[in-house]
């Protein structure tokens, strides 16, 4: 849960890096954090960037999982997926993707990320514009995969995978891409 905030406009090299240090720290747990000096946490995760804004939505996310669920992902977990959504939702900086990947990553709820490689690979293969609202897409994938959090889990993982190696925003890799069979279109201005 840390690490889909921490990750929020930055690479997971950087997350890495961040999450050491908070690790070594041993602030990982929920009530350490919620305590930490916000000077502290800042420093711990400098190396994502945008640290300052991911510090204190940390602190305000962890003091409410401490005070709503008692730092319990099991606890967290028996609520009803759409319903912990909304309360995700409702926490700053916590938008649909990092409400998304808490409940897809940390508890395994049958739930679809977008990401920003999701548009692109989507629009590039005719599947979506790319600029619609986030839960169009996301039900345009729910719609398609059988509802399991193992499925979804591949799926963004495999999206991921093919943004980051071939369909970078400037001159992807057609070529050597493995959807490069399936019909596509690269228009070369877009993001
Ligand atoms: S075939 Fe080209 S457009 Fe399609 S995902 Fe691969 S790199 Fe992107």
């Amino acid at each position: 849960m840390v690490g889909a905030i921490v990750t929020q406009s930055t690479n997971w090299h950087n997350v890495e890096r961040a999450m050491a240090n908070v690790k070594q720290a041993c602030a990982l747990s929920a009530r350490t954090m919620a305590r930490l000096r916000p000077s502290v946490l800042r420093r711990l995760i400098r190396p994502s960037g945008y640290f300052t804004q991911k510090a204190a939505r940390l602190k305000t996310f962890s003091r409410w999982y401490v005070a709503r669920y008692g730092a319990s992902p099991r606890r967290m977990f028996r609520t009803e997926p759409w319903t912990l959504r909304q309360e995700l939702l409702g926490l700053p900086g916590i938008g649909p993707e990092t409400a998304d990947s808490i409940l897809l990553y940390a508890g395994q709820q049958p739930v679809a990320v977008v990401d920003a490689y999701t548009r692109r690979i989507f629009r590039r293969h005719h599947l979506a514009e790319g600029d619609e609202p986030y839960e169009v897409i996301q039900r345009f994938v729910m719609d398609r995969l059988p509802e399991d959090p193992k499925v979804f889990n591949e799926f963004h993982a495999l999206l991921v995978a093919v943004g980051k190696s071939y369909c970078h925003r400037r001159d992807p890799e057609c070529d050597q891409c493995p959807l490069g069979e399936f019909p596509h279109h690269v228009e070369e201005t877009h993001a």
